[in-house]
């Protein structure tokens, strides 16, 4: 039954990156907001509700960008991000640098120098050598250069990022609820969402921000696709460790084989500290729920873990021999490229569409989901499409 105290001005259904960032926002602009939030499952393998993006330990975080537009959502995100620390009490920011790696020749490496210097970071450029001298344990070929962008450029931890804005969001007053959302319906005066427990929540109007999820919950769906992706993780011993304490997160895009990314040493809760690598691109769509939750559980591919192992081990040759693991992701991809955030009718808005990298510009995407829903216009290039 729907109490009074089930009664907001908005919900946000959905508190992982985009979300929790959305509601603090919403909150911190005056508003009745509730926000549900389920929580990662603790035992991956038995889960059969959602599963997000944001349940590992880091995520690069870098301005440097061939978008001007994406690098202008990180910018402002990272400009908070030490605000966000303060006021939460929660740390998951990290510095240590970006490196682009890249064909020395290769217009994107330039359209990225353009972008870096429009925003006005501070990066530098590094030939071969240069590279060589400043990451001898990184196996460049002498055709490579990279841009190299100074701290804050570093990594963010995902998951201490989503806890500091569900922690900011509750001081401005949102209240909290570990639920899944089954069913949205409008009525003539709101949105009724109706929760997994079994609890309703009424409200005026409704952000969602679910990520894999969203189709599944409208009417209309989305022009969006859902990825699969993998993860492999290098453990390192004290030695490697020691070696590689100067590596920044990297891009590395490559004239030929897959563009990966990796980030740089980070410790886990199981006490090991692993450098991790992620192949950018690799056609595996997840077309249902179920099709997600199949690929959250069965934690590998061989084939991607291979290719991964070896741009690993391409790059920096001391790993060869290191015991390593995989986890399984997803990423939402938008049909324009950028997130899609707006009104999809008078009650529903979306903010959503992290594309692989959305993490370190999630402050800004939630607040710019949270102007959507306050009636506010957006960038066009942001706008939602429909499918079909
Ligand atoms: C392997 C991998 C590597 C990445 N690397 C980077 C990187 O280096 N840098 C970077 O910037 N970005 C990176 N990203 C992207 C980044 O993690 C995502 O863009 C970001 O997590 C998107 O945030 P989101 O809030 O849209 O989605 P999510 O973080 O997935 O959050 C969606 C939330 O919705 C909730 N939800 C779903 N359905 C419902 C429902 N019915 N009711 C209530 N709640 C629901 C889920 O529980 C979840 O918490 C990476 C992603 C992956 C998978």
């Amino acid at each position: 039954m729907v109490s009074p105290d089930t009664r907001f001005e908005f919900a946000v259904v959905g508190g992982g990156l985009f979300g929790a960032a959305a509601a603090r926002h919403l909150a911190l602009a005056g508003h009745r907001v509730v926000l549900l939030a389920p929580m990662e499952p603790l035992v991956r393998d038995t889960h059969d509700g959602v599963f997000a993006s944001h349940y590992d330990e880091a995520r690069i975080t870098r301005v440097l960008d061939s978008d001007p537009l994406w690098a202008r959502l990180a910018h402002a995100s990272i400009d908070r991000y030490a605000e966000i620390e303060v006021t939460s009490g929660v740390s998951f920011h990290h510095g240590g640098g970006f490196l682009a790696l890249r064909e020395a020749d290769g217009e994107l490496l330039s359209s990225t120098a353009r972008v870096g210097e429009a925003e006005g970071v501070e990066f530098e450029s590094l030939d071969a050598g240069q590279l060589a001298d400043r990451f001898p344990f990184l196996a460049t070929s002498p055709g490579q250069a990279g841009l190299l962008e100074a701290t804050p450029a570093g990594y963010v931890n995902p998951r201490a990022l989503v806890r500091a804005q569900i922690e900011g969001a509750r001081a401005a007053g949102v209240f909290v609820a570990a639920q899944t959302v089954l069913q949205i319906t409008e009525t003539p005066d709101g949105v009724d969402l109706l929760a997994n427990t079994g609890s309703r929540y009424l409200a005026d109007r409704a952000l969602l921000a679910t990520g894999a999820y969203t189709n599944e919950l409208l009417v209309r769906p989305l022009d969006l696709e859902v990825q699969g992706r993998m993860v492999l993780f290098a453990a390192l011993t004290p030695e490697l460790r020691r070696s590689l304490l100067t590596m920044p997160g990297i891009i590395h895009e490559p004239a030929s084989g897959p563009t990966t990314y990796l980030l740089p040493p980070v410790s886990y809760d199981d006490g090991e500290t692993y450098v991790k690598i992620g192949v950018d691109e690799w056609d595996r769509p997840l077309r249902t729920s179920e099709e997600i939750g199949a690929w959250f559980r069965s934690g590998s591919d061989e084939a991607e873990a291979a290719v991964a192992r070896d741009a690993l081990v391409g790059l920096i040759p001391a790993l060869a021999g290191q015991p390593m693991h995989t986890e399984t992701c997803a990423y939402t991809m938008t049909a324009s490229g950028y997130p899609y955030i707006g009104m999809v009718n008078d009650r529903i808005g979306v903010v959503v569409g992290g594309n692989g990298r959305g993490a370190k510009s999630s402050d800004e995407i939630g607040r710019l989901g949270a102007v959507a829903l306050l009636g506010g216009s957006g960038d066009e290039r942001l706008r939602p499409r429909i499918a079909g």
